[in-house]
């Protein structure tokens, strides 16, 4: 306990997930109304209607900057400070979702019932799993016609590999949508489409076997009754300590359009998921209401200013608290900073911030001091750990049309490196660079925002690589002997291995045959598909 508990205990951190389309912004936007965040939806609407051209790649580079004011929301509700996350919706920057998802505590995932658990769903989901992210679990669009509820609880439980509670229970769909069983409470919560009301005003009957019930929804009633039992008996209790290791996930079921069923997520929200908790760093465990600051980098994303090419840096603190103007140590360089335009997220304007606790996400603008993964404490030598970077997926190379411009273009590179927004190769021998991304759309962003920021036309082209595995060696005779086996590997291998922007050896091959026989050749050395920064 320090003076600091009281805000930690009271911050809920979460992102938001799901596949596009399934209502994603649509519920965060009703999750701000609800919250009082905002008064009349249609902010997160207006953001949304850029979003959806993302075929194109220049929609995507036109809200690069909208996103920054958009992409992390601070609300109360209740006594909480609720900070949410959104998640970029495009697969191929799927890089960047991950990272967010190391910043958060808990997830919400928001499922079409119409197409149960979607592509993009399933892989926020494995790093969610990986991570033992507690998720909470939103079947939207019960409006429409969808799955049998026990089939979507049944696929989702497959696919998350987890236990689903459901908190709620639909009555009907589509047209014949009534409502909610809500079984803790032991009420139904009647459906009226359509209406823009907020908290307070839904109309409820009490007692699940309540006549009125059936007499009201008739078989899509007694329907639902009859699926309650088989689900009470089949699943189990839901159990607070299984939730919050990622084992059990309640269900809640609503649509999203309509209001309905949003207040229950934001209560349960509130309820229970975890306020932030303690973080691991090389050196040590980290405990949120300790009275110094630390906090970790985990997105960095330009501005829209070309000119200015500044930055913003989001860092999530870990534990202590920010005031505007301390003094900061950004662990890697040794480098000081003083920020005194920190901003934060309050309803999807950007204000200026005066203080922060754990769980809080901050905005600090700067001009390349910060990196991805990088720590920033007081001045304590801290580096968190667990910053996720996959090994790309397709590789071009990279030159200048303008031998003039080299310049210009490694420190573009560096930049754009550095951003996370694409990964850079330097050749163990040779001189072009090599580009590695998860999605083709990271090429065209990296060619576009290299003549536009940089002046610098690159000259991309097709690289005959398909895979990367980051290299460490494990000899089990110590730090010296390991060194030797892997300088051995890097000699021995040198046409095509490579270091990425910090210096890690990559071995990068043509085909996942060719891997195999590699890692069969050379027992003691480790490849590795994701690098955690460190
Ligand atoms: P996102 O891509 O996941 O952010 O999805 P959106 O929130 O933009 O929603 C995609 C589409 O589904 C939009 O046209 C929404 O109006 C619609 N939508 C969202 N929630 C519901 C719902 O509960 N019922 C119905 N019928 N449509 C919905």
């Amino acid at each position: 306990m320090s003076e600091l508990t009281p805000q930690v205990k009271r911050r809920r951190t979460f992102a938001i997930i799901s596949h596009p389309d399934a209502g994603k912004t649509t519920l965060t936007e009703k999750l701000l109304l609800f919250s009082g965040a905002i008064q009349i939806a249609g902010s997160v609407k207006a953001r949304k209607a850029s979003r959806h051209a993302t075929s194109d790649w220049m929609e995507i580079e036109k809200q690069r900057g909208i996103s920054v004011a958009s992409s992390v929301m601070q609300m109360e509700y209740r006594d909480c400070v609720i900070n949410l996350l959104d998640t970029p919706g495009h697969q191929d920057f799927s890089e960047d979702t991950y990272r967010v998802l190391t910043a958060v505590d808990a997830a919400l995932m928001v499922i079409d019932a119409a197409n149960g658990v979607e592509p993009q769903t399933r892989r926020l989901l494995q790093v969610c799993r990986a991570r033992n992210t507690p998720i909470l679990t939103f079947v939207n669009k019960l409006d429409r016609e969808v799955q049998e509820p026990l089939a979507l609880m049944d696929e989702i439980e497959r696919e998350l590999g987890m236990t689903v509670v459901p908190f709620t229970w639909p009555v009907g769909m589509a047209k014949f949508f009534g409502g909610v069983l809500d079984l803790r409470k032991d009420q139904m919560r009647v459906f009226s489409p359509g209406e823009d009301r907020v908290a307070g005003t839904e109309e409820v009957v009490q007692g699940l076997a309540n006549p009125v019930l059936a007499d009201r929804f008739g078989p899509a009633y007694e329907q639902a009754a009859g699926e309650i039992e088989l689900v009470r008996e089949a699943a189990p209790e839901f159990d607070h300590e299984a939730f919050l290791s990622g084992r059990q996930t309640p269900m809640f079921f609503g649509s999203a359009v309509n209001n309905f069923g949003v207040q229950e997520v934001l209560d349960a929200l509130v309820d229970l998921a975890p306020s932030p908790g303690e973080r691991a760093a090389m050196q040590r465990t980290v405990h949120p209401d300790e009275p110094k600051f630390t906090g970790v980098v985990f997105k960095i994303q330009a501005n829209m200013d070309p000119a200015h090419r500044d930055r913003i840096a989001f860092l999530r603190v870990a534990s202590g608290k920010f005031s505007r103007g301390m003094n900061l140590k950004v662990v890697r360089s040794g480098k000081s900073m003083r920020p005194n335009t920190v901003v934060t997220f309050m309803s999807q304007k950007r204000e200026l911030l005066d203080e922060a606790y754990a769980g809080d996400i901050i905005g600090i603008p700067n001009h390349g001091v910060l990196q991805l993964g990088d720590t920033i404490t007081e001045g304590e030598a801290l580096q968190y750990t667990g910053l996720p970077f996959f090994a790309p997926e397709m590789f071009r190379m990279v030159e200048v049309a303008d031998p003039l411009k080299t310049k210009q273009l490694k420190a573009g590179l560096q930049q754009l490196g550095e951003e996370g927004a694409i990964q850079v190769f330097r050749p163990v021998a040779g001189s072009v660079l090599m580009l590695g991304a998860v999605g083709q759309l990271q090429f065209e962003v990296v060619a576009h925002r290299l003549e536009h920021e940089y002046s610098c036309k690159a000259r991309i082209s097709p690289c005959r690589f398909q895979v990367a595995r980051w290299v460490t060696a494990d000899t089990g005779e110590g730090p010296a002997a390991d060194e030797r086996e892997l300088n051995r590997f890097i000699d021995g291998n040198s046409h095509r291995m490579a270091y990425d922007a910090v210096n890690a050896p990559t071995l990068l091959v043509e085909y996942a045959p060719e891997l195999r026989a590699i890692e069969a050749n050379w027992p003691k050395i480790r490849f590795h598909a994701l690098r955690e920064h460190a």
